[in-house]
């Protein structure tokens, strides 16, 4: 029998690498895992936890202004955005900490070296000077953001992976895409006081989402004053004098002044320079590893997780794959990851929640839909004088009565729509929603209080 130098070899120290890595380690398996950056990957160092933590940063003005219909006078304030930076980055290095710790705690060997493949079980840590081999291997190496080199300045635009450590905050930027990452940081900037500006190639900003959910979205930050404008690219940017850094010329002809230019133009799997040709490691033609439904790559012990298979890119997505992947490669258990019914988010500002079908969707498959659907003003923007509408909304199938999708755009939507995905995993019905009681006062318990359906989708054609 061969003898191997680990039983797993981790590539990327992402979620999806570290949680595979961490209970292979606990198993007893003797794991090593590369990482040639920082320990945490996308999520935790340059994406979902700083991205929420400047959310959190951009909404304080909102907040003030509301306190004084609560009776609050509050002082002058002021932004420091190096301040914020710092904080940032403290945070981050205590999450990585933790990383490590998990790590260390399970035996795993931490290899600070960018990993390639040199075959199917053999490995070369750059910069090490050494190879090492592995029975099994798992490829965790997640993704960066695309960015469009063929445009004219583009090498003075920023990607998501920059715009968390500019060295000051901008007076004016623009903003390329029309995605979660583009709209989220649309409602970061703008609400840090700078001057926004959204280009979307598309006629409608986050076009996968419900189209009621969309709309408002799109309608409450235009009223925040981010401007949107669609059907537009950004042909070229070039240095300017004068006030502002940039001048950022649109396919319309307008030109924008603006300090940053970020691209949210989608991501792209880290699959460059990997060896995988040296392995016979099978790809698609966006570069993604291709996998079956246990993760397994078509090399019999080479498995991949999370955004290198460009399946779903989200992180959670990335812990099950790779928690999946513990099951059936070293546990004897077969478990496919269940893609079905993900609950997510948009940290736009009004947030979106959502899980299942939109209604679009839902009246394409569905002879039948019914949609309950209330827009209300929430009790805390009462006093505040605020009068932002908040959206919940069900899409069921008027002949199971069952819920295909749920929708909310307001304060909170992600953490409802968490509990949302718990009610649909379980199938549940219009009707369990109807005699589950309502937590009164709250947003969330329109849920529970839509009797009446709206309007109804009879092949596709709305009635009502
Ligand atoms: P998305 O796929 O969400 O959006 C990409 C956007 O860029 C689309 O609007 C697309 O337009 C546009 N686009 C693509 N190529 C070009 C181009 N060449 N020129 C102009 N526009 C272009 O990607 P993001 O980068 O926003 O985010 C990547 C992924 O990361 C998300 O899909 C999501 O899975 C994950 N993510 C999740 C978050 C969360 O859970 N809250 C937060 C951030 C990211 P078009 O619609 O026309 O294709």
């Amino acid at each position: 029998m061969t003898s191997y130098d680990y039983d797993l070899f981790v590539i990327g120290g992402g979620s999806g690498g570290v949680r595979a890595g961490r209970l292979a380690g606990s198993m007893g398996k003797k794991v090593g895992l590369a990482e040639e950056y920082r320990m945490g990957g996308t999520c935790v160092i340059r994406g979902c936890v700083p991205k929420k933590l400047y959310v959190y940063a951009s909404q304080f003005p909102e907040h003030f202004n509301d306190a004084a219909g609560y009776g609050w006078t509050v002082g002058e304030s002021s932004f420091d955005w190096s301040k914020l930076v710092a904080n940032k980055v403290t945070e981050i290095a205590r999450l990585e900490g933790f990383y490590v710790k998990g790590l260390d705690n399970s035996k795993v060997e931490i290899l600070r070296h960018r990993a390639v493949l040199k075959d199917a079980h053999t490995i070369e840590l750059v910069g090490a000077g050494k190879t090492v081999t592995a029975e099994t291997i798992l490829i965790a190496t997640g993704g960066h953001p695309f960015m469009d080199d063929a445009m004219p300045g583009h090498e003075l635009c920023v990607n998501s992976d920059q715009i968390f450590d500019l060295s000051e905050l901008p007076k004016s930027i623009v903003i390329q895409g029309g995605g979660y990452i583009a709209v989220e940081f649309a409602g970061i900037f703008n609400g840090l006081g700078v001057e926004t500006t959204l280009i979307y190639r598309g006629k409608q900003i986050l076009k996968n989402f419900d189209s009621d959910a969309f709309r408002l979205v799109t309608d409450s930050m235009i009223e925040k004053g981010i401007r949107i404008v669609t059907e537009t690219k950004v042909d070229a940017v070039a240095e300017a004098e004068g006030d502002y850094r940039l001048n950022v010329t649109l396919s319309n002809g307008e030109v924008i002044a603006a300090d940053q230019v970020l691209q949210a133009i989608g991501r792209v799997p880290n699959t460059k320079g990997l060896g995988l040709e040296n392995a016979g490691v099978k790809q698609a033609d966006d570069g993604s590893i291709i996998v079956d439904d246990y993760s397994r790559t078509n090399i019999e012990n080479i498995w991949a997780v999370g955004d290198v298979t460009n399946r779903v890119q989200l992180t959670p997505v990335a812990i099950h794959e790779a928690m999946c992947f513990l099951e059936t490669a070293f546990k004897g258990n077969p478990v496919r990851p269940d893609h079905e019914l993900i609950p997510t988010a948009v940290f736009s500002q009004p947030e979106i929640g959502t899980v299942g079908m939109s209604e679009e969707e839902a009246a394409k498959q569905y002879a039948n839909v019914e949609i309950y659907r209330a827009l209300f003003r929430p009790m805390r923007n009462t006093l505040a004088g605020r009068f932002d509408k908040m959206l919940t909304k069900l899409v069921v199938d008027g002949d199971s009565r069952k819920v295909l999708g749920a929708h909310v755009v307001g304060p909170d939507a992600g953490e409802m729509a968490q509990l949302l995905g718990v009610a649909l995993k379980a199938a549940a019905t219009k009707d369990d929603f109807d005699r589950t009681m309502a937590l009164h006062p709250s947003a969330a318990e329109e849920f529970v209080t839509m009797y009446t359906p709206s309007y109804r989708l009879v092949n596709g054609v709305r009635e009502g």
